[in-house]
């Protein structure tokens, strides 16, 4: 399925992200957004959580250089620490569920 000149790649109307983790800049749909709440970080997994967000691409790999490097305070422009549990519980359970993915 293709539409009219939305998707198409080099264009304006593809939006990207850069992941918070290994820096690279790719389009949005292949990163997982991230919001804060309260001093929690959550995966906003519709896309539809209020505030400011920071894009992860869904990869613990990803997610260990983000904390590593303190770039989700920085994102999120809080001092922090920040709580990711949430985001890694998340991602953990992605990678098991890679093959068959089962709808809660
Ligand atoms: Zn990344």
């Amino acid at each position: 399925m293709r539409q009219h000149g939305k998707l198409e790649y080099g264009g304006l109307a593809v939006p990207q992200r850069t992941c918070v983790g290994c820096r690279v800049r790719t389009v949005k749909s292949e990163l997982l957004r991230l919001v804060l709440v309260e001093d929690h970080i959550v995966p906003d997994l519709r896309g539809r959580l209020p505030g400011r967000g920071a894009s992860l691409h869904p990869d613990l790999s990803c997610l260990e250089l983000a904390e590593r490097r303190r770039a989700f305070p920085r994102a999120f422009r809080v001092p922090g620490p920040l709580d990711v549990s949430r985001v890694r519980a998340h991602l953990e359970e992605e990678n098991h569920e890679m093959s068959c993915r089962t709808p809660s």
